[in-house]
């Protein structure tokens, strides 16, 4: 495998236009353009200490989505998980039962607040090999899954806010969640 840290790409920040558009879907999987762009997502989201990450975040406005769960403070249960990707991501099912709780995005730096999301969901995905896959996610998974198929519609968290005076700075967002 190639040097991880020459796959680094640049992060598109809110206001780019590029997080505001719909991505096109992807054609085919084997396209080795394709397989380089998973692999410096993975690369990228994992060197910014992130738990997801979605093409147009860093400038490819098409289909796929990383998603990672690990522990971490504020969701110290959060299942620990080989990175996934998912193309083509499409939420099949998801629960009327919604729960709030703390995001941030890798686009957003400095910036937190509580979103509503679906506590469970079903999603059809091809894999990076061209399988399809069907599974069921709940509590943080489908929350990092609804945050970057989000992404793919050109939506960011801080959209889905219920209450934009609730979006904080990255400080204030430790001080309030410390123990
Ligand atoms: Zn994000």
């Amino acid at each position: 495998m190639a040097d991880p840290s020459q796959l680094l790409l640049p992060i598109a920040s809110r206001g780019e236009p590029i997080l505001q558009q719909r991505a096109q879907e992807v054609a085919d999987p084997h396209d080795p353009d394709i397989q380089t762009l998973i692999d410096a997502m993975l690369a990228t989201m994992l060197a910014a200490n992130g738990i997801g990450i979605a093409a147009p975040q860093v400038f490819v406005s098409i289909r796929i989505i990383i998603v990672a769960s690990r522990p971490n403070p504020r969701y110290p249960d959060a299942p620990l998980m080989e990175p996934v990707a998912m193309l083509n991501p499409e939420i099949l099912w998801q629960s009327a039962d919604m729960v709030t709780d703390w995001e941030g995005c890798l686009s957003v730096p400095d910036a937190r607040s509580p979103v509503p999301r679906a506590a469970e969901l079903r999603v059809r995905y091809l894999t990076r090999y061209g399988e399809t896959v069907e599974a069921n996610y709940e509590g943080f998974v489908a929350r990092i899954i609804q945050h970057e198929c989000d992404h793919l519609d050109g939506v960011l968290f801080v959209e889905r806010v219920e209450n934009e005076s609730s979006i904080v700075s990255e400080s204030v967002f430790l001080k309030m969640t410390a123990a």
